[in-house]
């Protein structure tokens, strides 16, 4: 696998075209990027909320990754974070990609990565993308219903079918079982009509929500998928392909559940259930990268609540709920902070240059007058990030950044009232990861 990993990633696009990378800590490329920056000054480059992308970060949950979960091939889940990047370190570390649609499906083989690394892991396709999918002879794609089948018969009547069968989500944040996935009673129907259609399903799929809080869920869903499996035989079918699906927590996301748990039980029971003749691939996306990307952002404007709206509210007993300070940043709920709306993340702003001074992980004193609450830049009112923010007095000009935001931001974000998506400066804590550009 390795040289041929080599072999494309020698054909993809020269590293000439992608930024350069340094092994330099997060702290001094927050710092350098922040000495660059004149509150006086017109230019605007420098006064835009900006991420630091630690690739190392990436390259170390992919060790754990094989440490832990060595049977288990992952397909990096792309709509979590598209980001050239990440995507060109983890093809060239071996990694199989999830797509969703022709376009994700398209910037993966452009950066070299072979078709038969790709599952199109969307179970309603529009019929074009299907048709792409067989022009750049990409096989694998998943299906949960019967007029999937008919199409795929049509349009792609060689594609590996892999069937998305439901599993319980409700111990997740992201439920995807409302739109996707086939009940148990319904995949006999779908069996017997691959088998009439001539089709070749190769296994089955799962995908326990996005945001697993619990890692028993894991274990069920491929004791479900064993049934599946079984019942296959009748209809024909010698299944030899598993696909666990994504849901694996983010390095940073430690109450209730563990990437560590969630191997100690998925490991044990697939090899339990699955002999080795079987492969096994999984669908992580927010697992990789979560933990990777830092949000610096600048606090562009400041409100101070009048005393006469803080003594009505400590007249009501809600003082500690009324913020003292709102505080106004160049990135916001339409941007990389959708993730609060789409994902459930609670984004928590720590300080970072306050009165000029670099303040990255140390501990400021708080505003003694009150919580505050911390805005977006556009002129909307859902965009609010944090409404109970415990940061000190902060000034226009000073900065804030947000940990964790590797995972369903950027990738959503818009450019709504004409604020840009922030840019992304790459480093690595890893000094491995510098062979691989
Ligand atoms: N696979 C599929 C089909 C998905 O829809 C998703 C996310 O929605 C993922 C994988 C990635 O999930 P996660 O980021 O939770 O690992």
């Amino acid at each position: 696998l390795k040289a041929r990993v080599r072999a494309e990633m020698k054909a993809a696009r020269p590293s000439a075209d992608l930024p350069q990378v340094m092994a330099t800590p997060v702290s001094q490329m927050l710092q350098a990027r922040l000495a660059s920056f004149d509150p006086e000054s017109e230019d605007a480059e420098a006064e835009n909320a900006f991420y630091v992308a630690d690739l190392g970060e990436v390259y170390r949950q992919h060790l754990r990754w094989k440490a832990l979960l060595p049977r288990i091939e992952p397909f990096f889940a792309m709509k979590c974070n598209p980001d050239p990047m990440v995507m060109r370190l983890l093809a060239s570390l071996g990694a199989g990609f999830d797509c969703a649609s022709k376009n994700e499906i398209q910037s993966v083989l452009d950066i070299g990565v072979d078709p038969s690394r790709i599952i199109y892991a969307n179970p309603c396709k529009q019929n074009s993308f299907v048709k792409y999918a067989y022009n750049n002879n990409v096989r694998m794609m998943t299906f949960d219903n019967a007029e999937e089948l008919y199409k795929i018969k049509r349009f792609h009547p060689e594609a590996q079918l892999v069937l998305r069968i439901l599993t319980d989500d409700s111990k997740s944040l992201c439920k995807l079982g409302l739109k996707f996935g086939a009940p148990l009673d319904t995949t006999a129907g779908l069996l017997a009509l691959a088998q009439e259609l001539q089709l070749d399903v190769i296994g089955v799929s799962f995908h326990v929500g996005s945001g697993c809080f619990d890692a028993n869920a894991f274990g069920e869903a491929v004791i479900r998928a064993r049934r599946v499996f079984d019942q296959a035989r009748d209809y024909g079918f010698d299944f030899k392909f598993l696909d666990v699906g994504g849901g694996f927590p983010s390095a940073h996301v430690t109450e209730g559940i563990t990437f560590e748990k969630v191997a100690g039980i998925l490991g044990p029971t697939v090899n339990s259930l699955f002999g080795p003749d079987v492969r096994v691939i999984a669908e992580p996306g927010r697992y990789f990268v979560g933990s990777a990307f830092t949000l610096a952002t600048q606090v562009i404007a400041r409100r101070t609540v009048s005393t006469d709206v803080l003594a009505a509210a400590a007249a009501a007993g809600e003082l500690d709920q009324t913020p003292s300070h709102m505080y106004y940043i160049n990135d916001g709920m339409y941007g990389s902070f959708n993730c609060i709306m789409f994902d459930h993340q609670v984004c928590e702003p720590k300080v970072l240059l306050h009165n000029g001074v670099y303040a990255y992980e140390t501990d400021s004193a708080v505003d003694e007058s009150g919580v505050a609450s911390v805005w977006g830049p556009t002129c909307d009112s859902i965009d609010l990030i944090s409404s109970k923010a415990v940061l000190p007095l902060m000034e226009t000009g000073d900065w804030m950044y947000f940990e964790n935001m590797g995972a369903y931001t950027i990738t959503a974000a818009s450019q709504f009232n004409g604020f840009r998506k922030s840019e992304i400066l790459y480093t690595t804590t890893e000094e491995d990861v510098l062979f691989h550009f």
